[in-house]
């Protein structure tokens, strides 16, 4: 379905972005991956779907590494048909605690840097007048959760970015949606059941079944590949006319 398209994946060498990535891959997209730590091991798995890929390692903190970033995949590539801003980093702390760097760090990697990447992307989309931005949110773009004010302020503020840029490209063939997954169980959140196991005392296991049990119904986590589908419906021409969603994927969170 995806064949001869290009989506560059945002903070893909690990958990979600990972996932979409290879998602889009099974389809017969050319894949950018972006992220920090492993990058051959990603690349490979990429590889073994049949499809081209490049990797640019932009720290997406910075806005000239992102325009670096676009450059180089349009010079790659031809262009970026499918953008997914996915890089993400989390701190927990109360308001009156939160270190100031965290709070300036994800606002600038999980809202700024899709609005730089968005920008960059959108000219080659609308020449084309075919496109896909697709913003990993979370269910904390819905609603809030204590000691996660940095967090829960720049997923509402994606939420709010992907409305507008849906907006201004309704009338073109470019569409953008957001994806807000509940608990996934990436490195991003083994922190925190490393923290609630070492806070309440208990094993790993347990830690997992408190965390879900706080927030999802399902007590079930929602896996990468889930998520890689639903960014694949996005890209589909069914999803031609779905424009500036937020569509979580929870295990009933938000539902309660
Ligand atoms: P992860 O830690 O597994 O992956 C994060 C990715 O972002 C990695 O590839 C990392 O290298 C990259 N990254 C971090 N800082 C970066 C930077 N400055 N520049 C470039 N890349 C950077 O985390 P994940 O759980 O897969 O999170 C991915 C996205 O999903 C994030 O936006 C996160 O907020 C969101 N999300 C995660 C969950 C969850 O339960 N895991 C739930 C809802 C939303």
């Amino acid at each position: 379905m995806l064949a001869n398209k290009t989506a560059l994946v945002t903070g893909s060498t690990s958990g979600i972005g990972l996932g979409i990535a290879k998602a889009l891959a099974r389809q017969g997209a050319n894949i950018v991956l972006n992220g920090f730590g492993d990058v051959e091991g990603p690349k490979a798995e990429i590889l073994a779907l049949g499809v081209q890929v490049a990797y640019h390692g932009a720290d997406m903190s910075k806005p000239a590494e992102i325009e670096d970033m676009m450059k180089f995949a349009a010079e790659r590539f031809g262009r970026v048909d499918i953008l997914v801003n996915n890089a993400g980093i989390q701190h927990v702390a109360r308001v009156e605690d939160f270190p100031v760097e965290k709070w300036d760090a994800i606002i600038a990697i999980n809202l700024t840097s899709a609005f730089h990447a968005s920008r960059l992307a959108i000219p080659a989309m609308r020449a084309a007048n075919w496109g896909r931005i697709i913003n990993v949110a979370s269910v904390h773009g819905l609603v809030g959760s204590a000691e996660k004010s940095a967090y829960v302020a720049a997923k509402h503020g994606v939420v709010g970015l992907t409305k507008v840029t849906a907006l201004e490209n309704a009338t073109s063939g470019v569409t953008c949606n957001a994806i807000c997954p509940g608990w996934v169980l990436t490195p991003l959140v083994q922190k925190q059941v490393d923290a609630k196991a070492v806070a309440l005392g208990v094993s790993n296991e347990e830690a997992k079944n408190v965390l879900l049990g706080e927030k999802e119904p399902s007590m079930q986590f929602t896996s990468p590949e889930e998520l890689g589908e639903l960014a694949v419906f996005f890209c589909s021409p069914a999803g031609n006319n779905v424009r500036g969603v937020a569509w979580n994927m929870d295990g009933g969170w938000v539902a309660q």
